[in-house]
């Protein structure tokens, strides 16, 4: 019964329309459509007929290839075996043709990283994705970033994913990291396996690991494997869908041997089976009614029921095994095919240009148009590649599609499909599937299409940083990998930004919170070894107008030569409330009173003059500058002049337009331990922040607040210390409102103090 391709040599232009028989077995879900599906390949191939169109009653033409595909991502506490888990899937897929290992600290030697393993080995354990193949079906392995914090690149690479295995290590249990990618993952909706790994350490303890990932992670979970032996005696694992026993033989483990489950393990077998029934049960209908009337459970009736309660992310199953013995991993990939979902079972949506980002649910099929997300850009040795879901569609080599997020329409030169040490040349993908292009110009986040729908898959409303913060490499010699690494993170996050002070020349990067921006600081440091002086986080305050304010203005000046002169008069005020505007000019002068050669220099000299308002030299937003009237000179009017009588006019009205500074105000969602609630909710309060909701789930508090940016420095520390490291936070920008006067004063004084040490 069981599913054990040996390592096969990759297979090169497997295309799309493969014809290989498949080997999947009876059990699986998707047995019966394969075969149909396969036989209708056949005929389509024979025939030499690639026509798309399916005839009534016919599955369509993508179904089988579709079933077959599995976008998946590995997440893991560091150490807990990813990198090696990952090596062994690469080498059982036949991706690789030796085992590397990774030794580190419990094993011999030093630790070498996925990286330092890449260089000495010349191979390329882990791109941005990386596509194998298991028993004829095609599994993307999509790299989820090493940096766990709450980034828009970590959000993305979740985006991309349709479902997940979680590394837990039999010794470590679930630890920080661990804890965080699991909320990531359920937040993002991405339905899991969880594998407990190194069942070969001393001290290894899946059931005490699986206890963990119910009181922890809060998992509704179930072993799906019990062991044959642990630590030393770790030789095999029961399967208790199947009721078999498997040996892994063979130097690297490549020949699963299944056997009958050992005698003197029967009872224990019994009892884990009933337990993985009772568990999937409370939350899967038909399993439960089997089970209530005490009708003997099938393996094919079980598995069913798994899967559905795994995608339906009410169930998460837990396999075992030790990555670094060879044991236990072949298993695993079969549980990816049988329990995670295909790219259909998900639901995807985009947002739709054309009607203010209305949310649009895509069929995920390739019978619509294209809609491709451009989720990772990577400098390869053929120039920038450009990794592509598509999620709708099909996309062709020479194609011409279009990118939403810049309005360009460009030629897909050349259409690659990544593996581990190599690449695939292909002629077309279709919707579910990961592929990457070269030569396109594009950042990461952008979408493409085929320019019949203005589809993005992400908000075109990119929000404006709300901090800052100044940044300097230590040694000059760095420069270079110092803005390698900014442009990088430019690139990858629209949400990053990069500005040079224009008083005192440094560099400022600017983001959506002080996390955000730590995350980076530490990325340039560790990815790009580069030692930066950090300053301190700024907010971003900024500065609008409340009343209308009248300006006239003369500008002139005589010193010998040609002179200038210019005369600006109208008014500023406030835009109407809602527009989503930053500034607007409006030239209303009726006649000649300025040449219309001037007005540009006259709005550029506004624009100019609002990046700065005189209350704490924060740009000045909201605002509108009507222009009524004027006065040139013939010979001495210029459009300098006109743009300094602009500057100079903009100062002279501004106060009387009573500007207010408006503060960045963030939606803060905090679950704490329902204990901790009063103590959390006093120090929101000091923070001058607004409770907006209260909720119970389970024993924890979940708290919605609008509090003030400027109030929020460290809090992430403070939160650990109030409790006990037990609650979690997430921030995001809300809006931009006034402060109140109070602080208001404050600000002003503290940006006087600052200018006059200046
Ligand atoms: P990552 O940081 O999660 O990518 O972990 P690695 O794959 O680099 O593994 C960390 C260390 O654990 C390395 O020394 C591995 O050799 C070791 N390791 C990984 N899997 C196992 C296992 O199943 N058993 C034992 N004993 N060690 C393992």
């Amino acid at each position: 019964m069981a599913r054990f391709p040996r390592p096969h040599t990759p297979r090169l232009l497997y295309t799309l329309y493969s014809t290989k028989t498949t080997t999947a077995h009876s059990s699986s879900p998707t047995a019966a459509l394969l075969s149909h599906n396969l036989n209708l390949q056949l005929r389509r191939f024979s025939s030499g007929n690639l026509a798309r169109a399916a005839k009534e009653g016919e599955e369509p033409w993508w179904k089988d290839s579709m079933n077959r595909l599995r976008n998946i991502g590995i997440s893991a506490h560091i150490d807990s075996g990813k990198t090696t888990l990952t090596e062994r899937v690469l080498y059982y897929t036949g991706r690789i043709h030796e085992i590397h290992e990774v030794r580190g600290r419990d094993g011999v030697g030093a630790k070498m990283d996925s990286m330092d393993l890449e260089r000495e080995k010349g191979i390329t354990i882990q791109s941005a994705a990386t596509y194998c193949t298991w028993n004829d079906y095609q599994i993307n392995i999509i790299d989820t970033p090493g940096h766990v914090d709450f980034t828009i690149e970590v959000e993305r690479a979740l985006r991309v994913l349709d479902g997940a295995i979680l590394v837990l290590c039999s010794v470590g249990g679930v630890q920080s990291q661990s804890i965080t990618v699991d909320r990531q993952m359920r937040r993002y909706e991405v339905p899991r396996l969880a594998f407990i790994n190194k069942l070969d350490r001393m001290g290894a303890d899946p059931w005490k690991v699986l206890n963990q990932a119910r009181s922890k992670l809060r998992h509704h979970s179930a072993a799906m494997q019990v062991p044959i032996g642990l630590e030393d005696d770790f030789k095999g694992l029961v399967d208790l869908v199947q009721q078999k026993a498997y040996y892994f033989h063979g130097s690297s483990g490549e020949n699963v041997v299944t056997e009958e489950i050992p005698a003197n393990m029967e009872a224990l077998v019994a009892e884990k089976r009933r337990e993985l029934i009772e568990t999937v049960s409370e939350v899967d209908d038909k399993l439960a009614e089997a089970f209530l009337n005490d009708e003997p459970i099938s393996s094919t009736e079980l598995e069913e029921a798994v899967r559905r309660a795994t995608i339906s992310r009410k169930f998460v199953p837990v396999f075992m095994g030790s990555a670094f013995k060879n044991k236990g991993v072949q298993p695993l990939l079969n549980s990816v095919l049988s329990y995670l979902p295909c790219p259909v079972e998900v639901s995807n949506y985009a947002l739709d240009q054309t009607n203010n980002e209305e949310k649009v649910t895509l069929s995920g099929t390739p019978d619509g148009p294209l809609v491709a997300l451009a989720f990772k850009l990577e400098e390869g040795r053929f120039g920038q590649l450009t990794y592509l879901r598509i999620y709708e569609g099909v996309i062709r080599k020479g194609d011409f599609i279009h990118n939403i997020n810049t309005g360009k329409k460009i030629k897909v030169p050349r259409l690659v499909r990544m593996h581990s040490d190599e690449m695939e040349d292909i002629q077309e993908a279709h919707a579910g599937q990961i592929v990457a292009v070269f030569g396109v110009e594009c950042a990461s986040g952008d979408t493409f299409t085929d320019g019949s729908v203005k589809y993005t898959m992400t908000s075109m409303n990119v929000p404006e940083p709300v901090m800052s913060l100044a940044v300097q490499p230590v040694s000059k010699d760095s420069g270079g990998q110092f803005s390698k690494a900014l442009n990088r993170f430019q690139r990858e996050d629209p949400t990053f930004r990069v500005g040079l002070d224009a008083e005192s020349g440094q560099t400022i990067i600017s983001g959506m919170g002080e996390l955000h921006l730590d995350i980076y600081v530490e990325r340039i440091k560790r990815e790009y070894k580069v030692d930066a002086t950090v300053g301190k986080p700024r907010v971003n305050f900024r500065e609008t107008v409340t009343q209308r304010a009248e300006f006239d203005y003369l500008h002139k000046k005589q010193t010998g030569g040609q002179g200038q002169y210019g005369r600006v008069c109208g008014y500023i005020e406030p835009l109407p409330p809602g527009s989503s505007t930053k500034f607007e000019f409006d030239n209303m002068i009726v006649g000649q009173a300025i040449p219309s050669n001037f007005i540009p220099a006259i709005e550029k000299g506004f624009k100019e003059a609002a990046n700065s308002g005189s209350l704490i030299g924060h740009p000045v937003e909201h605002l509108r500058v009507v222009l009524t009237d004027g006065a040139s000179h013939a010979v001495d009017s210029s459009e300098l002049a006109f743009k300094l009588a602009s500057i100079y006019a903009f100062r002279q009205c501004y106060v009387a337009a009573r500007p207010v500074i408006l503060e960045p105000i963030m939606l803060v969602e905090l679950k704490v331990p329902t204990e901790f609630q009063g103590t959390v909710a006093g120090d929101i309060n000091k923070r001058k922040g607004v409770i907006i909701g209260n909720d119970q789930d389970g024993d924890d508090s979940v708290i919605a607040a609008n509090v003030p940016l400027n109030n929020m420095f460290g809090y992430s520390t403070a939160l650990r210390s109030m409790t006990q490291g037990k609650g979690e936070f997430t921030m995001e920008y809300k809006e931009h409102s006034a402060v109140s006067h109070d602080v208001q004063t404050q600000l002003v004084n503290a940006h006087k103090g600052t200018k006059a040490t200046d």
